[in-house]
């Protein structure tokens, strides 16, 4: 009878409270400067090292450095942030607003240009052909 009495009381009480829960999509979600949201890759910055897809535990990134492209499955992302630690030229970033919902399982293809590597600097008196 006592426990009746318990929930009860915690019933009563929590109808007298506001709730816990965000209202979402009643009321837009917050977004912070942490906020966890996409990946974004910029491609100008982006030399297909191919480390970001090396590093991804769910396989989310695909790299073709041959074709010069970059896709990413957003729906096998779980935003670890790991590719964009992993990524030197700072080609990728964690935006803190979701990614746009979708219910095609589409993959997100981005065209990167491919970059050749710099020539070697020619010493005085080689040709640029010998080296
Ligand atoms: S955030 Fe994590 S899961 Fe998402 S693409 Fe980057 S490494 Fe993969
Ligand atoms: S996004 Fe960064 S880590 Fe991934 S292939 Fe491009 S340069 Fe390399």
């Amino acid at each position: 009878m006592s426990d009746i009495l318990t929930m009860c009381k915690i019933v009563l009480s929590s109808l007298r409270k506001k709730t816990a829960c965000q209202m979402y999509p009643v009321k837009p979600a917050k977004f912070y400067k942490n906020s966890r949201g996409h990946i974004a890759l910029e491609p100008a910055k982006c030399i297909l090292c191919t480390l970001c897809a090396k590093r991804c535990p769910t396989g989310a990134i695909e790299v073709d450095r041959t074709k010069g492209v970059w896709q990413i499955n957003r729906f096998k992302c779980i935003l670890c942030n790991e590719c964009v630690h992993s990524c030197r030229p700072v080609a990728l970033s964690m935006e803190n607003q979701y990614a746009a919902p979708s219910a095609n399982k589409d993959i997100e293809t981005h065209n990167v240009e491919i970059k050749k590597p710099a020539a070697k600097p020619v010493a005085p008196g080689e040709s640029a052909e010998n080296s």
